[in-house]
């Protein structure tokens, strides 16, 4: 995602005063402190919405009104989508999000992943939960279960992210399913979803030791196909990674929009349609900013193959002797 490194706590160099350092250091945990409260106050809409949103989840039911009532359901609360609200189907692992008329609709029998950001400025408790409406996929869905409980009861300070990984791979393998290696749980910072450190859903001998007072989301998908995600043409999401030269006014314009709206979270190519006369038009408009190298694209995600897959996420702190998860349970 952003190799952006905005942050808000400000990392001010401190004179060569004791005085100084103490002000500072006192700075930086206040700041710390006011971080960690929006993340936990967007955590419980967060956990409030999901109870809501399981419920909409049935046959026969609009995947579109699904993502729209979501983000309503954001905006009503006094917050923001922190990202589009995904809603992934069987062998999609993620990043789908209807487009504007999307006419999916849940088949009686699918898995389906809801995945949904709430922000309160910048600080995005990033949440996710699965349902299985055939009734079949109890185990693959308590794979991704158990894994996520493992990593929660095992994360504290000095942790590396590579036993975080090995413990969920040995939960879903253990239950005949693989972890879908090449999407990771990741570190969230104020208007960075994706901040840098990942912890991986494999023993891939990572060394990076978790520290007090950082923000990650955990979400193990696991699956009985190949166990990894490869890309698909369609893509609905973006976010602003950078400028560029842009020959067409709209894309200028529209650039200023989106950096103002949404800075460098992502956003869909739906909730863009009211700034536009045609959608032929904003579909250039978003075609430029690409080439141009002002957007970072988010392709559809399939299991390469086509396993169906199984993911619930929380966002958790990381507390001087374990984790507190802020986004819910796992299934209300
Ligand atoms: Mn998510
Ligand atoms: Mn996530």
């Amino acid at each position: 995602m952003s190799d952006d490194d905005s942050t808000l706590i400000d990392e001010t160099v401190a004179d060569e005063t004791v005085s100084a350092e103490t002000v500072s250091s006192a700075e930086a945990a206040e700041n710390m402190a006011k971080v960690h409260a929006a993340f936990t106050k967007a955590g419980a809409i967060a956990a409030s919405i999901k109870k809501d949103a399981m419920r909409l989840v049935n046959p026969g039911e609009s995947a579109l009104d699904i993502a729209e009532t979501v983000e309503k359901m954001t905006r009503d609360a006094d917050a923001a989508p922190g990202f589009p609200c995904n809603i992934s189907i069987n062998d999609v692992a993620a990043h789908y999000t209807p487009e504007t008329k999307d006419e999916l609709l849940i088949g009686e029998k699918d898995l389906v992943k809801v995945d949904f950001g709430v922000s309160i400025g910048g600080c995005v408790a990033d949440t996710a939960f699965s349902v299985d409406l055939s009734g079949e996929q109890g185990k693959l869905m308590e794979a991704s279960i158990a894994a996520l409980e493992e990593a929660v009861s095992l994360i504290k300070p000095g942790v590396t992210t590579g036993t975080i990984g090995a413990a969920i791979e040995k939960q879903i393998r253990s239950r005949g399913f693989k972890p879908i290696e090449n999407l990771n749980s990741h570190m969230i910072e104020p208007f960075r979803l994706h901040a840098g450190v990942d912890i991986p859903c494999i023993a891939n001998g990572a060394t990076y030791e978790i520290q007090e007072g950082e923000v990650f989301a955990i979400e193990p998908f696991a699956t009985p196909g190949a166990g990894h995600v490869v890309d698909q043409p369609q893509v609905e999401i973006f976010s602003v990674v950078g400028e560029g030269r842009l020959r067409m006014r709209s894309s200028r314009e529209l650039l200023g929009k989106l950096v103002s709206r949404y800075f460098t979270l992502p956003f869909a190519e739906r909730w863009l349609v009211s700034d536009f006369k045609s959608k032929l038009v904003l579909s250039a408009t978003l075609k430029e900013l690409l080439n141009s190298g002002c957007l970072y694209p988010y392709p559809v995600l399939r299991e390469a193959n086509r396993g169906l897959v199984a993911q619930f996420e929380n966002t958790i702190i990381v507390e001087h002797d374990g984790a507190k998860v802020i986004s819910g349970v796992i299934q209300p």
